[in-house]
């Protein structure tokens, strides 16, 4: 998608501060840090929502799962805990139709979020 910011990212084409990378999946950091850790997971294909999934995107998703972890692990919050969260259209919050795994952590997190 060429009007797709996080596809623009993948392609190299504008800069990010990636702290991990497959071939499948690409993790940054935001721009607008909630916590003091907040990464985005990306697949490096383009999906808009997660109602765009697919069932053949099963193994996908999972591999965006097993990159936060990864990322976690690295940035050193695995242990004392760390929130994901999938914003899905715009009344979850969601501005950036590329589907991203929010990692927040490295402070507490309060409950229900908002
Ligand atoms: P959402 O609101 O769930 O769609 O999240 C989009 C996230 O992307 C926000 O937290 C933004 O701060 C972040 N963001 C937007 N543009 C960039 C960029 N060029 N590099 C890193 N993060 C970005």
């Amino acid at each position: 998608m060429t009007d797709c910011i996080f596809c623009k990212i993948v392609a190299g084409d504008i800069p990010a501060d990636i702290i991990y990378e497959d071939e499948d999946v690409l993790v940054f950091r935001d721009l607008n840090p909630q916590a003091p850790t907040h990464a985005l997971v990306i697949p490096r294909c383009h999906i808009p929502t997660l109602n765009d999934l697919r069932p053949e995107d099963a193994q996908l998703v999972g591999k965006m799962s097993l990159a936060a972890t990864t990322v976690a692990r690295q940035e050193g919050i695995a242990d004392e805990g760390y929130r994901v969260v999938f914003n899905c259209n715009a009344g979850a919050g969601q501005t950036v139709f590329h589907i991203h795994m929010h990692v927040l952590g490295g402070r507490p997190m309060g409950w229900p979020p908002g």
